[in-house]
């Protein structure tokens, strides 16, 4: 199926690894150009030019911190007029809340719930004018099910999810939808990082770890993040026109609920 996206300009955050590289390799697939953004300028570089090397789009590469005003203004400054945005950051420490200080709080909100919030306030106007748009907010599975050790998460993508529900229905009038893709457990660095302190604690090796955990999980495997990528890119496509305001699971059958 053709998305229907050649062209157009995605700006895709916190993209030099994991999940968000995944979903500017999808959108690059289709014909997007991607604005790649991530703090760490050489993975950042690597990562544009894997993308480049595997479907010729035109990559430009911003290290920044999207979580500050002047790395949202880089990343605005290389790609001014997005047709496409996904929302993404690296997520909060797990923890207990008793350890937690205002500080730490205004960290996971500023990360997960205002930076997205600022990007969309910055993009979502001209999308309105250009009767395109396409805005993804990669939350986590935590929204419909909390993660205990990982409150700061639960609590400010929640928020970020509330928000969102209400914009996504003014918006879609005009051709500009706004959803949230939910990822349960994916092989990620940041998936790898979460599980190394529970192996130690149960007195495993990380592989053992991975293995047991991997087998916890109805699919029997973890998540590949390429099938992240493809359902991000599907969500952007011309045809997702009428979907708006969604939060889409994507965690191998782990939640339990019917609805
Ligand atoms: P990952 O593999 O660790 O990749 C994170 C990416 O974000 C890297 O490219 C990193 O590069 C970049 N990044 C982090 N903080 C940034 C910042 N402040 N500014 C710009 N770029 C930043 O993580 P992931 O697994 O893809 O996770 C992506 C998001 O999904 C996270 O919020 C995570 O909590 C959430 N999530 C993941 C899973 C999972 O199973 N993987 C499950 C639920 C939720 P730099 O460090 O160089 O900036």
């Amino acid at each position: 199926m053709d998305l229907g996206i050649k062209g157009r300009n995605a700006l895709v955050c916190a993209a030099s690894k994991g999940l968000g590289r995944a979903c500017a390799m999808s959108l690059a697939r289709e014909g997007a150009n991607v604005t790649i953004v991530a703090r760490g300028r050489e993975a950042l570089e690597q990562t544009a030019a894997d993308i480049r090397s595997a479907t010729g789009a035109r990559v430009t590469a911003v290290a920044a911190d999207i979580t500050t005003a002047e790395g949202r203004a880089a990343a605005l400054a290389a790609c001014p007029q997005p047709d496409i945005l996904v929302n993404n950051a690296g997520g909060p420490p797990p923890g207990d809340f008793r350890d937690w200080n205002r500080e730490d709080w205004i960290k996971a909100v500023d990360a997960n719930m205002l930076t997205p919030i600022e990007l969309i306030r910055a993009t979502v106007d001209g999308m309105i004018g250009r009767k395109f748009g396409r805005i993804v907010n990669i939350t986590s599975n935590s929204v419909k099910a909390p993660i205990e050790e990982l409150g700061l998460s639960n609590a400010a993508r929640s928020g970020l999810t509330g928000f969102v529900a209400g914009l996504a229905r003014k918006t879609v009038r005009h051709n500009v939808t706004i959803n949230n893709i939910l990822p349960g457990q994916f092989a990620t660095d940041r998936l790898k990082g979460r599980l190394a302190v529970n192996a130690k604690a149960a007195g495993q090796t990380l592989e053992q770890h991975l293995e047991a955990r991997s087998k916890t999980i109805p699919a029997g495997r973890f998540g590949d993040p390429a099938e992240f990528g493809e359902l991000c890119a599907y969500v952007c496509s011309a045809q997702a026109a009428f979907i708006t305001g969604q939060n889409f699971l994507i965690d191998g059958g782990t939640y339990p609920g019917t609805y």
